[in-house]
């Protein structure tokens, strides 16, 4: 009987330290990524886990891998990780809140409620909420409508006058008169 209380006992412990290590890794994920609140659901940021599944969309053509996806009060959060600073304006670079908007879009898709805003972690630590607005919704859509468009296109005019996108540019080598740098 006392074998079988110890071994019981026992059992509990090591239930309780596995649970224990458990949340100290999902404390110590948080902490060194500045994640905010929440369960994190799907990452491929921690490279002890498996890699998770691309999320995809046949609706919108769309395949993405959010950094995370937080489950929250506020329902399922995307999170983009990005190794840059916050630009001095406090404003997000516009593609950084287009690529969210885009994983929006493809949560909304596939778990069946858009979410109401997502996050994007910049390198020097700060954290910016980007609504999830009817606007921000339509913008995704109709860049995605414009890029379908442009792969039917023989010619696609050139978007940016920034030369130092070009440099360093994958697709430079089959651009043509539309490059900006020899
Ligand atoms: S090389 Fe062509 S495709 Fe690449 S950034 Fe420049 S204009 Fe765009």
């Amino acid at each position: 009987m006392n074998g079988t209380i110890l071994l019981l006992a026992g059992l509990v412990l090591l239930l309780l330290l596995v649970a224990y290590a458990f949340w100290r890794r999902g404390r110590d994920l948080r902490r060194t990524s500045g994640l905010p609140q929440g369960k994190v659901v799907y990452t491929d940021m921690e490279r002890a886990r498996p890699p998770e599944a691309p999320l995809r969309s046949e609706r919108w053509g769309l395949v993405g891998k959010p950094d995370y996806i937080l489950e929250t009060a506020d329902g399922l959060i995307p999170v983009e990780v990005k190794s840059t600073r916050l630009p001095r304006s406090g404003r997000p670079y516009p593609g950084h809140v287009l690529q969210l908007a885009a994983y929006c879009l493809l949560m909304e898709d596939i778990y069946g409620q858009a979410p109401p805003f997502g996050y994007i972690r910049y390198g020097d630590g700060q954290t910016v909420r980007i609504p999830y607005t009817e606007a921000l919704r339509n913008e995704v859509v109709n860049t995605l409508k414009a890029m379908r468009a442009g792969e039917r296109a023989s010619d696609v005019p050139r978007s940016h006058a920034s030369s130092w996108r070009c440099r360093r540019c994958g697709l430079a080598y089959v651009c043509g008169s539309q490059r900006l740098v020899a």
